[in-house]
């Protein structure tokens, strides 16, 4: 079931200690989104996309006002919780995919299980799975320097729901593949995350690839456009 996501009147500055000016990535932004809606946040680099999918994912703090995840105000966990939510609830995937060189396409797509305390061989069960979800079952045991960008990425994206999130934050998931590429990967997610129900949030700079998103919200600046 994926996760209802509020956010009010969120703001986040950056520096400005001592003196310094410090920058508003975010200035103001409310937002509600349903469960099982997949949003895309589109606009230029440096409008505050980043920042404010690292609040939704529990990475950061808003200087000012909340953000609600399923009812649970982000602010008010505590340090494990935090981690938990993290860990099972809020799951990210990266322009670079982020994945581990020494570890198997598997072994990457366990690990995440692995620390959730499932047993090495129903983690080896699941991950193999998730491969399979993807489409690349037959790369099980590849090492990340042996596959293509739009494979790392998929691989990615299984390591991601492997813990079966209710919310995916996606930051510029296209953003280092080509067009043809980037748009399997994203026909590829959004079949995956209608299926299970999971909520879905993609910053991109790309309107080509907002495109896959059922609602696109804009920002600019650090504010979203009416
Ligand atoms: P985007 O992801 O849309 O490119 P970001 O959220 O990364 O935008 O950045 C928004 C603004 O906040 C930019 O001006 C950026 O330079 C600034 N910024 C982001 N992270 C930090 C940080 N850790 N410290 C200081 N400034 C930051
Ligand atoms: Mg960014």
């Amino acid at each position: 079931m994926g996760a209802r996501v509020i956010a009010e009147s969120v703001t986040k500055s950056y520096g400005g200690g001592r003196g310094a000016a410090g920058v508003d990535a975010l200035l103001g932004v409310s937002l509600a989104l349903e469960p099982g809606s997949f949003t895309a946040l589109l606009g230029p680099s440096g409008c505050g996309k980043s920042t404010l999918l690292n609040l939704l994912g529990g990475l950061d703090r808003p200087t000012e006002g909340r953000v609600f995840v399923d009812g649970k105000d982000l602010a008010t966990l505590s340090e494990d919780d935090r981690d938990a939510y993290r860990r099972k609830t809020a799951a990210t995937v990266f322009q670079f995919f982020n994945l581990l060189p020494t570890m198997t396409a598997l072994e990457n797509v366990a690990l995440p299980l692995l620390l959730e305390g499932v047993s090495l061989a129903d983690a080896d069960v699941r991950a193999a799975r998730g491969l399979l979800d993807v489409g690349l079952a037959d790369k099980e045991h590849a090492y990340p320097y042996e596959l293509s960008g739009g494979q790392l990425q998929r691989v990615a994206v299984a390591r991601a729901l492997a813990n079966e999130p209710a919310l995916l934050l996606a930051d510029e998931p296209t953003g280092n593949l080509d067009s043809k590429t980037g748009e399997q990967v994203l026909a590829l997610v959004a079949g995956l995350v209608k299926e299970r129900g999971i909520t879905v949030v993609m910053a991109t700079h790309s309107a080509e690839a907002a495109a896959h998103a059922s609602r696109i919200l804009r920002l600019r600046d650090g504010r979203l456009e009416p």
